[in-house]
């Protein structure tokens, strides 16, 4: 049986797809040691894993992670630097047999390195390549313009950089190359179908499709005005339309404001989660088919939805997938762009630009999709997909299998 040390960026995104997977490696005997923020100590625990806080020692605010990317980066890498010598002394002394660090958490690399241990990447989006990344002249010039807006961060991240290849042999060069620290097996929550360009990732890279837990993560849930409520949704014929920009882009009253304007009065029934960094009474009197909410149980509201207006968060549109409900998309930052990209693509959602969403766009959106039949049967293929590449069991058997390869040695 392995002891595992996992290492996590406190982000419910990162987070929800490793709970079955630890839940199920203690089940099968292994010890897992889980770094994270006390706000997800409840989570992990009910996992049977370990909890150790880093709290104190990470230096970047979880709830506004930066929009710009190249910025973000810097903040990642700078993470990076405070927090190895820090954690290299406490992870010795846990004796792990491997580590397991999610695909942002250079410091688990580069400790999972520095100790010649075996090390699994748990990537929570697609797993991006260059070329994953970049799939319009439009995208690298976004990219471009965001190197331009923060050029100071980037003198920052060649030094810091520079000097972490000095003391640890850090290879990665550029800012993009901080979302993807890839590792020696890299477990991707998603299926090969749904992740484009799939079949350019080598052999190491095992696509073990949707890792989904079907209950609420954390206290978020417990203290949320959804909690007090009646659950509002009802059963079909009646159109059911959820709205939540996720977890951390989620602060932008115009969005909400704007959905409200688009569906009021439409033979629709409505539920919205707004987070926490917006009061429901910010919104003013709704109408009286629509209800919002600091936090859901997204699972059980997705279930019973014909329409989800999301940023494109790769678990929410996993979760989407999961129940074949189709997406209308307005990506917000991060990852959510390709994600709302190859949604649209593959036919399973509307994909509308940030900047181009309009209230007549939304409602147009969430017309054709409760028109248009293929929305629904596309979406409901992807979830099969994603069901059948084998979720957390397989990817229990996948860090079993090589960490025992890796002990053989
Ligand atoms: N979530 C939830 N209730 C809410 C809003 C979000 O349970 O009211 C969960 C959702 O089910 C998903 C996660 O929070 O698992 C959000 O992750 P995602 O990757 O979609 O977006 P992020 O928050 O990382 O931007």
């Amino acid at each position: 049986m392995a002891r595992i040390v996992f290492m996590n960026i406190p982000a419910q995104g990162h987070t929800n797809p490793t709970l079955a997977v630890v839940k199920e490696l203690v089940r099968r005997g292994d010890t897992v040691i889980y770094y994270s923020f006390t706000k997800f100590q409840a989570a992990i625990e009910s996992t049977g894993a370990e909890f150790r806080s880093y709290d104190q020692e990470l230096p970047i605010d979880p709830d506004n992670p930066d929009p710009n990317l190249v910025r973000y980066a810097t903040e990642l890498l700078e993470t990076a630097q405070l927090l190895v010598p820090q954690l290299l002394p406490r992870v010795v002394a846990e004796k792990p047999d491997a580590i397991i660090h999610d695909s942002l958490c250079a410091w688990g690399l580069i400790i999972a390195r520095s100790l010649k241990l075996p090390s699994i990447c748990s990537i929570s989006t697609f797993a991006i390549s260059p070329r994953v990344a970049v799939t319009s002249f439009r995208d690298a010039w976004d990219f471009g313009a965001m190197m331009l807006e923060s050029a100071s961060d980037l003198v920052k991240f060649f030094r810091i950089g520079a000097a972490l290849r000095r003391e640890y042999g850090f290879a990665q060069a550029v800012p993009p190359e901080m979302y993807s620290n890839f590792s020696d097996r890299n477990i991707i929550y998603t299926s090969a179908e749904l992740q484009p360009y799939s079949a350019s990732f080598p052999a190491n890279f095992r696509f073990v499709g949707a890792s989904i837990e079907e209950k609420p993560p954390d206290s978020d849930f417990a203290q949320s005005n959804f909690a007090q409520s009646n659950f509002p949704l009802p059963d079909a014929p009646q159109r059911r339309i959820y709205i939540s920009l996720g977890t951390l882009f989620n602060n932008n009253l115009p969005f909400y404001k704007m959905c409200i304007e688009a569906l009021s009065g439409v033979d629709a029934r409505v539920i919205m989660s707004i987070g926490k960094k917006i009061a429901v009474q910010d919104l003013g009197t709704l109408p009286s088919n629509i209800s919002a909410y600091s936090f859901v149980p997204q699972l059980d509201v997705l279930r019973k939805s014909d329409v989800f207006i999301t940023h494109g968060g790769m678990n929410s549109v996993h979760e989407a997938l999961w129940f074949g409900v189709p997406t209308v998309i307005v990506p917000q930052a991060a990852d959510q762009k390709f994600v709302s990209k190859r949604l649209d693509a593959l036919g399973a959602g509307i994909r509308i630009a940030k900047d181009e969403v309009n209230a007549e766009r939304l409602r147009n959106a969430v017309e054709k999709i409760l028109t248009t039949q293929s929305y629904k049967e596309v979406s409901t293929k992807l979830g099969d997909t994603l069901r059948r590449a084998g979720g957390a069991q397989k990817a229990a058997d996948e860090i079993q299998d090589f960490i025992a390869d890796r002990m053989r040695y």
